[in-house]
């Protein structure tokens, strides 16, 4: 029988981050099924290396990763690769974090809790700060779908389910952040209930799948 892992409770609105050595690997956990939760991924000794959505999508010639793709960094190293996924894996790589500016112009006039914020909040717990916020985050259970004129997006409540979890694989020391994500006005989470509410993550240390990290897509001709 496995062990029982120590999970740790992303409180809903909050962030949290983890430190992962390389081949260690981060369980994401939608408890209740209906949250959607944007990740940040660093190298551990450079933070001007960090998980960048532009370079993964050229990498992997697909919006939004598929359980075997790997997440590159602004350098284009692999840094994270998504080993399993229980999810209906639908995921977003497109739209940006949540940050202070966007519930003003949501209409929210005190302060709102907000991705970018808890990004820092996670991070500081570690003792790093970032030098920068970046809004190009991963995204995970967030349903953005390309309308069939090929170019509208649709922003869609998360087709999640409770306990459904998604898997990365380090393949570099780094940090990796997690906001569970305080959007409460545009309907991202559950299509009946858009509350936001805690998620849970496991550090899997030993015995991680040990998948090849594909390369880069090159034309074939
Ligand atoms: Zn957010």
């Amino acid at each position: 029988m496995e062990p029982k892992l120590a999970r740790i409770v992303v409180p809903a609105r909050h962030g949290k981050a983890v430190r992962l050595r390389a081949n260690e690997a981060l369980k994401i956990i939608n408890t209740h099924g209906t949250q959607v939760v944007d990740c940040w991924a660093w190298n551990a000794y450079d933070l001007d290396e960090f998980m960048c959505m532009e370079t993964t999508r050229v990498w992997n010639q697909r919006l939004n990763p598929l359980v075997g793709d790997s997440f590159v960094t602004n350098r284009r190293n692999p840094i994270l690769t998504v080993i399993a996924d229980s999810s209906p894996g639908i995921h977003d790589t497109f739209m940006a974090a949540c940050d202070r500016r966007r519930y003003e112009l949501l209409g929210v006039k005190a302060y709102h809790r907000n991705c970018c914020d808890n990004m820092f909040e996670g991070m500081l717990e570690l003792g790093v700060t970032p030098r920068r916020q970046n809004l190009a985050s991963f995204n995970i259970f967030m349903n953005i779908r390309v309308k069939p004129d090929g170019n509208g997006l649709l922003t869609l409540p998360t087709e999640s389910k409770p306990g459904d979890a998604i898997t990365m694989r380090a393949e570099m020391d780094c940090f990796v952040a997690l906001s569970a994500c305080p959007q409460d006005i545009v309907k991202i989470h559950g299509a009946h209930d858009s509350t936001p509410k805690d998620v849970e993550l496991e550090i899997l240390r030993e015995n991680v799948a040990s998948s090849p990290v594909r390369g880069p897509w090159v034309p074939s001709e």
